[in-house]
């Protein structure tokens, strides 16, 4: 018997999903609704369109975006080998020639004698197969009106609206103190003291930085609950200690004055290798954020695994709805893939392309779910992320980084490069023991590596 799984969406996700579904002789439908239909941001009229820069992040080994990239090599990313035929000078980052990245895929599926491209926009759930939906940030309005019927409209978001977040390494904790507002005994908020002087600065240098500008499509409709911090600060100098920096019931223990305004800051996993700065959504650009948010009292060496941002992206509340195989908690033949499920990036995105397939095909072919990537693998910390409950708030999408994955533990102090070269080296190795693992029908077809696996740098 012939399987049939429908892919929607030929972007990154999809695309990889199809030829990872195909690779196991499942029969893919593609519905993509270019070249008849265009989201704001899509221009191409090809398949695996990167739509902004043309940059799939850094290649370097030891680095977590690197680290993913072996990974989704290993599963034979057709992004990735896309990524390596149509590359560009671009230092340590994977650089590519849009066009010819984009027509390499498209050659790619087309060529596949199992996948059916159908240029169609799909403005419901298809019934009559298993579906994975890969319609991506700006998946088509049709579609999304289908999808709040399945899932509840209070899960389906449409826009970021996100803070930035430090590794907790990068800390200079000597300047901060913990507590939560009336409570100093309480570990729960890490929080960061300003005097007037280096408030008025800060403020100062918030309202004159540089910021993205807003396209039209994006128009911004906030609630005042979550409005950029450079909205507050243009309304007054005073108006952010009064509100996500106010002092109240905050004692500062290093110093007897009381703090004049507190940047606050929450865990954002357990164990704490992260922290989100509360309520810092911006729209500043990377370099201002980086260079502005460095003034504050121990933040002078801050290392930022995600800055701020707020734009237009749909993505789902995959914790509350979806399993760590990416389906449906109430319908196991729909799964989801790539940046509508919370994941940030290109490279992430096709990584949940990949996950997402081979799972399904896992289910379809043997009947019993894929075993999880090792959750101390990028893949594996990725998927965690995006399907745990978040420790506090709301759940955000996120990039790969380190903080994502458990940290090394070690009596004596390891220099920040030796930590990640050894989460590296202990990824790779349950990485491999993973596909070891597997069921050998899986298993098989990742025997065969034929794809280049060079890297820049
Ligand atoms: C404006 C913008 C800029 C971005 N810039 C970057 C960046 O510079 N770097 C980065 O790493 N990430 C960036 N991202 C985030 C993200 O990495 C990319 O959007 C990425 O392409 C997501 O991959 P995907 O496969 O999930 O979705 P996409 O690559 O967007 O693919 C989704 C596909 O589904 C199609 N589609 C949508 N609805 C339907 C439907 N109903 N029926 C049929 N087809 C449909 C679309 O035409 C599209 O081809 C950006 C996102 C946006 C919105």
């Amino acid at each position: 018997m012939r399987h049939l799984v429908t892919i929607i969406g030929g972007g990154l996700a999809g695309c990889e999903a199809a030829m990872m579904l195909s690779r196991f002789g499942i029969n893919v439908r593609l519905f993509e609704m270019k070249p008849k239909k265009y989201s704001p941001a899509h221009k191409l009229a090809t398949l695996g369109e990167l739509v902004c820069s043309n940059s799939l992040g850094s290649t370097l080994p030891n680095s977590a975006p690197g680290l993913l990239k072996a990974e989704m090599q290993d599963l034979h990313s057709v992004v990735l080998e896309a990524g390596y035929e149509s590359m560009v000078p671009a230092g340590n980052a994977l650089g590519v020639d849009r066009d010819r990245f984009s027509k390499f895929i498209q050659q790619k599926v087309e060529m596949n004698p199992l996948v059916e491209i159908r240029h169609e926009e799909c403005q419901s759930l298809p019934k009559d197969s298993h579906v994975i939906v890969a319609t991506g940030p700006l998946t088509s309005d049709a579609l999304a009106g289908d999808l709040t019927q399945k899932i509840g409209e209070d899960t389906l978001y449409f826009y970021d609206s996100i803070s930035p977040i430090v590794s907790a390494e990068s800390i200079d904790f000597s300047k901060t103190f913990f507590a939560n507002r009336y409570a100093e005994d309480s570990e729960d908020y890490l929080n960061c003291p300003m005097d007037q002087t280096l408030y008025e600065t800060f403020v100062k240098e918030i309202i004159s930085s540089e910021k993205v500008p807003v396209k039209s499509f994006e128009a911004l409709k906030c609630f005042e609950a979550c409005l950029p911090i450079e909205v507050l600060a243009e309304r007054g100098m005073r108006t952010l200690s009064f509100g996500p920096m106010k002092p109240v019931g905050l004692t500062n223990p290093h110093d007897d004055r009381p703090p004049y305004a507190v940047v606050q800051m929450r865990r954002e996993n357990d164990p704490t290798t992260l922290y989100n700065l509360v309520g810092f959504q911006t729209r500043m650009k990377w370099g201002d954020q980086k260079r502005i948010f460095r003034m504050i009292p121990g933040l002078q060496n801050a290392e930022f695994v995600r800055f701020g941002s707020m734009h237009r992206n749909t993505y789902i509340e995959s914790p509350k709805i979806l399993d760590a195989h990416l389906t449906l908690k109430n319908d196991s033949k729909i799964a989801f893939a790539g940046q509508i499920t919370g994941v940030e990036g290109y490279v992430e995105s096709a990584a949940m392309g990949q996950w997402a397939a081979l799972s399904m095909a896992s289910k379809i072919l043997l009947g019993q779910p894929c075993p999880l990537p090792p959750s101390d693998s990028a893949m594996g910390g990725l998927i965690r992320s995006i399907t745990q409950k978040p420790l506090h708030g709301l759940f955000s999408p996120t990039n790969i980084n380190f903080g994502l994955l458990p940290p090394i533990i070690s009596q004596k102090k390891i220099k920040k490069e030796d930590r990640r070269r050894q989460m590296v080296e202990r990824a790779r190795t349950s990485f491999s023991a993973w596909i070891a693992g597997l069921d050998e029908s899986l298993r098989k077809t990742f025997e065969n590596k034929t794809i280049k696996r060079s890297h820049v740098g």
